[in-house]
């Protein structure tokens, strides 16, 4: 459910804050092949819509496939955002939880690529919905291209 905000944000080093005028109250976390090496282990994000939103400081964007670009801090490397740029520019970006105190107060609520997870980590949550690679991509065709190594 989206949330009224202001909220705030930062990165390790601050040079980058960030306000969302709205912010999801739910995180997700994938294990695709390139979000666990971007994000280090895995990487989560919660949803808020790019209207509203202000970014500001050294960000610097890596356009990670054909569909999405990822933002970091260029003085701390903090992960700031995910978001799709071509044929899906949905509206939305994916902020990194950590950027808030507390995640911004979302929870964990869906893990996507669960099946592709490394064998020796597990996050745990309550009610968490784990979706494998084959359903996730079935419901969302446009993804087989992005996460195919
Ligand atoms: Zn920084
Ligand atoms: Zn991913």
């Amino acid at each position: 459910m989206m949330r009224d905000g202001p909220f705030h944000g930062r990165c390790l080093c601050g040079a980058v804050r960030v306000t969302a005028a709205r912010l999801d109250d739910e995180i997700s976390a994938c294990h695709c092949d390139l979000c666990t090496r971007w994000g280090g282990g895995v990487q989560m994000g919660i949803e808020a819509p790019a209207d509203g939103l202000s970014i500001d400081g050294p960000v610097k964007v890596h356009r990670s496939s054909r569909l999405a670009e990822r933002g970091w801090c260029d003085t701390c490397g903090s992960a700031v955002f995910f978001r799709y740029v071509e044929d899906r520019d949905t509206g939305y970006l994916e902020l990194s939880p950590g950027l808030f105190d507390n995640a911004g107060g979302a929870r964990l609520t869906r893990v996507v690529y669960a099946d592709r997870r490394p064998h020796g980590y597990w996050l745990e949550g309550e009610d968490v919905a784990r979706i494998g690679r084959k359903s996730y991509e079935a419901d969302n065709p446009h993804l087989s291209q992005e996460t195919t190594p």
